[in-house]
């Protein structure tokens, strides 16, 4: 079948796409209707059926690959490697379900896990999952507030901490982050368990609040601890998005469908079988690490490899020397990632044997044309750009080499994901765009299996933030898009991401794509800014490849990047000014902060900065502003 008639037969007959595709799960017990579709846009996939995540990922496959590995934990901060069986990772697992039985957590009771990219915090999730727990895993990186925030939305039982992180060598100890966000929080959590690496030794202990795991798993091991088969619609985890635009939302996600949805992605969209490997470079804090570091190659009963590093210590080979130990068929990373190689020596690309390597898939933000072509050559492999949400759990858009491979298209994620039913709606009239006119990407509901089933504890805040924005009942993507006449979708940016030069609106996303497109440029992010004359001027912020002290080389620059962009755009697209800067602002997640160099550039208060990654690079927009613009 190639993907086509796969596409068309899962949004034609979803009912029979998805119960085909459900048998690729273990069902406990089997469900009774495949969709209830009674309160739109609300939707129960396998309606009666009960099974369980972590049964799916672990247990299953005991019999057949119980001594094949299941997760490899890389870290170079602390120089270790793990090397896990299904058996080992399912006594891991186990134990850890015993300690969380033991600290009485059970069915429908939050957990919020706050480590970094260990083993343990993959097993703490499975263990969640076992038990019926739901788990929010709080991206490490993020500070105390953060975390009071999520643990006030969430409402934990229990609290799991590393003692430290760290980065680039250096530790960051979180006990003392956990102290301050529970001093914040309103209901901070009555236990907290803290997995201690002995990174930072130390830690003051709260008495009857604070505890050991290395203890209780000394008291608890080897304790059996049966799988909770939940009904398919129960929920299996919240993840709070990464707030780039605003209050972070609670995303819930179900069991049955979330389980179905990731053995499809699996074979279809990753191509990875049973017993083949998968690196994917993410953070288990957010999506991506949920689906395709923990829950998606476990289920396939492939081999997961999680790392925790810089992507360039010891050197910027050691993603290829991961690949190439452990004969990785499927990357995954991100456009940031790749722009951060872009920098470095691209003789490491070619250092290690990739002939396993197969696929680099890049999500999380638009992939620019450049970045494409410059890894694509450098790799010789297939790159593939996939785009989708946290509210989706998995791809929207993307190629599906296990279906049929398409040609690729740089600048575009491609092609409809299955159960995806996608349209370009024209904002103000809300019909469809014609192909290669801009408009929204929006999903017709019911949302697939996997996607989001509503905000934590706020139905509401799910209908207003997503379905509230046309007059059909349709999801809002919030991204600006365009399909072009093969049905190739390219994404604009944010629907908040516009900028209106005397009545003209253009997408940030295109000057920086021109911008990005000159020779000596690294990255590039465009904001518009408030014109008297124009209303709005775009201005540009970007970093060079090679960093030019020279002021006379750098005004050259910045001139060569106005001009080209409008040659490429035309000159109502041409940049008002060109600041060059050593680092740009973003989110933990490696998302630009656009409001924040907004806010900045238009002599305003940069706003809620708790997602932001390097408070040094707000200080340098900061400097350079006071300084003047490279150019204009
Ligand atoms: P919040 O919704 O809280 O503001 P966020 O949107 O940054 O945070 P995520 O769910 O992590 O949180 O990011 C999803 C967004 O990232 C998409 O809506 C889109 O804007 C962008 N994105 C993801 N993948 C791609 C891609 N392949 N191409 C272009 N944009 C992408
Ligand atoms: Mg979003």
């Amino acid at each position: 079948m190639g993907y086509e008639e796969f596409h068309r037969r899962s949004i034609e007959d979803p009912e029979g796409f998805w119960a085909e595709q459900a048998q690729a799960i273990h069902w406990h017990r089997p469900f009774d209707r495949v969709l209830e579709y009674a309160d739109p846009p609300f939707r129960k996939w396998f309606v009666g059926g009960r099974t369980n995540l972590c049964f799916n990922a672990v247990d299953r496959h005991l019999d057949a690959r119980g001594d094949q590995l299941a997760l490899v934990a890389i870290s170079t901060e602390t120089g270790t490697t793990r090397e896990l069986t299904y058996r080992q990772l399912h006594r891991e697992v186990v134990d850890f379900a015993a300690v969380l039985v033991a600290l009485g957590v059970g069915r429908g009771d939050r957990v919020v896990i706050y480590m970094p990219n260990m083993a343990e915090a993959v097993f703490a999730m499975l263990a969640c999952a076992r038990i019926g727990a739901v788990h929010s895993v709080v991206f490490g990186g993020f500070a105390a507030h953060n975390l009071a925030l999520r643990i006030d939305d969430a409402r934990p039982a229990l609290l799991i901490a590393a003692d430290a992180g760290s980065r680039g060598g250096k530790v960051i100890p979180y006990k003392p982050l956990v102290d301050a966000a529970c001093a914040e929080a309103k209901v901070p959590p009555p236990k907290v368990l803290i997995v201690d690496r002995g990174l930072a030794p130390g830690w003051p202990r709260v008495d009857g609040r604070d505890v050991d795991y290395a203890t209780l798993r000394a008291a608890h091991a080897g304790t059996d601890v049966p799988v909770e088969w939940l009904e398919s619609n129960e929920p299996s985890y919240l993840l709070y998005t990464s707030g780039t635009t605003g209050r972070p939302k609670g995303v819930q996600r179900d069991v049955g469908g979330y389980a179905v949805a990731m053995a499809l992605s699996m074979w279809a969209i990753y191509d990875v079988c049973p017993g083949q490997a998968m690196f994917s470079t993410s953070d288990v804090g957010w999506a991506v690490g949920h689906s395709y570091n923990v829950y998606g190659p476990l289920i396939a009963g492939a081999t997961s490899i999680l790392y925790e590093g810089l992507p360039t210590a010891p050197d910027a080979g050691i993603w290829w020397k991961i690949c190439a130990d452990y004969g990785v068929r499927t990357m995954f990373s991100s456009p940031t990632g790749i722009r951060v190689l872009k920098k470095q020596d691209p003789a490491f690309l070619r250092k290690y044997d990739l002939s396993a390597l197969r696929y680099l898939f890049l999500a999380g933000e638009p992939l620019d044309e450049p970045t494409a072509q410059w890894i694509d050559a450098g790799l010789g492999k297939t790159v593939i750009d996939n785009y989708w949400q946290t509210e989706t759990g998995w791809p929207v858009l993307t190629l599906m080499p296990g279906v049929e491979m398409k040609p690729v298209k740089f600048g575009s994620p491609g092609l409809p994901s299955p159960g995806y039913d996608l349209r370009v709606i024209d904002e103000a009239t809300g019909e469809a765009a014609a192909p290669g006119r801009k408009g929204v990407l929006v999903i017709r509901p019911p949302l697939p299996p996997g996607c989001m089933t509503t905000v934590w504890n706020d139905d509401q805040r799910f209908l207003s933030s997503y379905f509230s924005h046309f007059d059909e009942l349709l999801y809002s993507s919030l991204d600006w898009a365009i399909r072009d006449e093969d049905g190739y979708t390219f994404i604009l940016g944010r629907t908040d991401d516009v900028i209106n030069v005397a009545g003209h609106r253009l997408g940030t996303r295109e000057i920086e794509e021109s911008v990005s497109g000159h020779p000596a440029v690294a990255e590039a992010a465009v904001i518009g800014v408030a014109d008297e004359l124009k209303g709005q001027v775009p201005i540009v912020f970007a970093t060079l490849k090679q960093a030019a002290s020279d002021a006379e080389r750098r005004h050259q620059t910045a001139g060569e990047m106005m001009r080209t962009v409008a040659d490429q755009l035309g000159a109502v697209a041409r940049p008002a000014r060109v600041y060059l800067v050593d680092a740009l602002p973003k989110t933990r997640s490696g998302k630009l902060l656009r409001r924040s160099l907004q806010a900045l550039a238009e002599a305003r208060d940069p706003g809620d900065l708790s997602t932001l990654d390097d408070p040094n690079a707000l200080e340098e927009v900061r400097r350079v502003l006071a300084r003047g613009a490279d150019a204009g």
